[in-house]
């Protein structure tokens, strides 16, 4: 399919193949078979997939391709790339050889650790190989309590526990504190991990919640975003995030099979027309950002100790980020993979609002963007590859110190790069665009002129409040009065 310069492939059809090895313990899949679909066939032979993102909407192509993971510092941890053993790359051939080729690719070619996450400008993959382990079981624990040792304690949590996570609601001052482990394959236990975020919503609920967060945000009063905040935190409590024994949450621990502790979605078989995924967009529900900043673990803690600060000055200002799942703080160890991580690191996810278009500010738009440049800028995280606002992306390849291979094995797969396109360039090379009026509302640039942000709305490019040199949107109230005052004035 062609729109002008652009190409879309599909491969929701390349999903036929499924061929487990288990003398070998590996699985070979075509890169369209969609990640619940593998997970439970290699349940059904009696082997685990060890890593997994924790949203199973996704196909195997996709998810290695951007560097999707979980949450481990064990073995070979919490990325899925790194537990890929080979794969297929159909390439553009050159004309004795066709138009396309096919490479065989495993852990002794070096294109190999380009290819793993390769964010499809080397070439289409078509099929994966993984490792795969005995099946097992887990279980697993939240611990809701206060945030005081975060930043003293995230490396002991992921030390301790293979497939530890951290969330931080910094509005509530309250961290849960994910305790996974494997247990023996004996041990009782048929739990199931089903995300309470990607459970089935009712449409008409999805559109109440955002009617009501896009009335908060215009009336731009913290106090029931802030309650709102707290109710959600209090039914995660009372239904463990989504853990259930059975059918329903009756206790930790809760102990079941990898296959249903790592990866849910269960909105995506909602059967009824009045239910859905709360962010689907054909029903108009929640509408937010995603960003995704994966920092070397040593660097972590300073941010977390900023993000406080700020947090300190004023928490109702982070009701926002926790009437969504707070920060979502995962660990992934180091990789060969010439676009992961170079050492262990600590991946932090937060969702916040976002307006219906892209001229609307959002209240306290300033302190998600000061978050954003602490993170990317300050404590030199990377971006999440298939997440994150454009201004994430500034300077990336500065961040990979394999990057220019990378480049080398592109010119050599694609010399006509016709696998890239104007969007691509901006995500690998990180440019800043033209900076276009209203540019920082959206992060598609960080302000230096009143006019990025929206002077008209009361928004001015200020510097931020614990970090000077970030340069943020943020609303004055006494702006927009003597704005009016001005034109009460002419109008007089
Ligand atoms: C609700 C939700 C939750 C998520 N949770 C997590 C999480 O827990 N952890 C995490 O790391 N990520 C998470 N993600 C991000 C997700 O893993 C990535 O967006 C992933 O790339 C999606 O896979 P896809 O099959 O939809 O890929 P697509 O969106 O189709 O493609 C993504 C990229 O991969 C390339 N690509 C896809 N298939 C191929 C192929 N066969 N050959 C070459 N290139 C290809 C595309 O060109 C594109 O650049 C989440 C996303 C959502 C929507």
């Amino acid at each position: 399919m062609s729109f002008g310069d652009a190409m879309l492939i599909s491969t929701a059809n390349v999903n036929s193949t499924i061929e487990i090895d288990a003398a070998n313990l590996a699985v070979t899949v075509d890169a369209g078979v969609g990640l619940r679909q593998l997970i439970d066939k290699v349940e059904e032979a009696g082997l685990s997939l060890v890593a997994a993102p924790y949203w199973e909407g996704v196909s195997v192509g996709g998810l290695i391709s951007t560097g999707a993971h979980g949450s481990s510092w064990w073995g070979r941890g919490g990325a899925v790339h790194d537990h890929v053993i080979g794969l297929n790359l159909v390439v553009p051939a050159n004309r004795s050889e066709g138009y396309a080729k096919i490479l065989r690719l495993d852990s002794k070619d070096e294109i190999f650790k380009a290819a793993k996450v390769s964010l499809g400008l080397l070439g289409i993959i078509s099929k994966v190989k993984l490792r795969l382990e005995a099946v097992f079981k887990r279980s697993i624990t939240y611990n809701f309590t206060n945030d005081a040792q975060i930043e003293d304690i995230y490396m002991e949590h992921a030390k301790k526990y293979e497939f530890g996570d951290i969330t931080w609601y910094p509005s509530k001052h309250t961290t849960a504190y994910r305790y996974d482990n494997r247990v023996p394959f004996i041990a009782a236990g048929d739990g199931t991990y089903d995300f309470i975020g990607f459970q089935s919503n009712s449409v008409v609920v999805a559109k109440t919640i955002r009617a009501t967060e896009k009335t908060l945000d215009n009336g731009r009063s913290s106090v029931f975003q802030c309650t709102l905040a707290s109710t959600f935190l209090g039914a995660k409590k009372l239904v463990a995030d989504g853990l259930k024994n059975n059918l329903i949450f009756t206790g930790y621990p809760v102990v079941g099979h990898q296959g249903k502790m790592q990866t849910s979605g269960s909105c995506l078989y909602s059967t009824g027309t009045d239910n859905s995924c709360a962010w689907d967009p054909r029903i108009n529900g929640l509408f937010f950002y995603e960003t995704t900043a994966i920092f070397p673990a040593s660097k972590f803690a300073n941010f977390i100790r900023d993000v406080k600060k700020l947090r300190d000055l004023k928490p109702e200002n982070f009701c926002g980020v926790d009437i969504y799942n707070g920060f979502l703080i995962r660990f992934i160890r180091v990789s060969d993979a010439y676009l992961g991580q170079q050492e262990n690191s600590v991946v932090v996810d937060f969702n916040y609002y976002r307006a219906d278009d892209a001229w609307t500010p959002r209240f306290n738009e300033d302190v998600w963007e000061e978050v954003e440049q602490l993170a990317f800028f300050k404590h030199g995280a990377k971006p999440h590859w298939a997440k994150n606002r454009n201004a994430a992306f500034l300077d990336v390849q500065k961040k990979y110190p394999n990057f220019n291979k990378f480049l080398g094995v592109k010119r050599l797969l694609d010399p006509q790069n016709i696998l890239s396109s104007e969007w691509s360039d901006e995500i690998l090379f990180g440019k800043a665009g033209a900076k276009a009026d209203g540019c920082a509302l959206e992060g598609l640039c960080i302000c230096s002129e009143d006019r990025h942000c929206s002077p008209v709305k009361g928004y001015f490019c200020q510097p931020g409040l614990i970090y000077k040199e970030a340069r943020v949107c943020r609303y004055s109230s006494s702006s927009v009065e003597s704005e009016s005052d001005k034109t009460n004035l002419i109008l007089d």
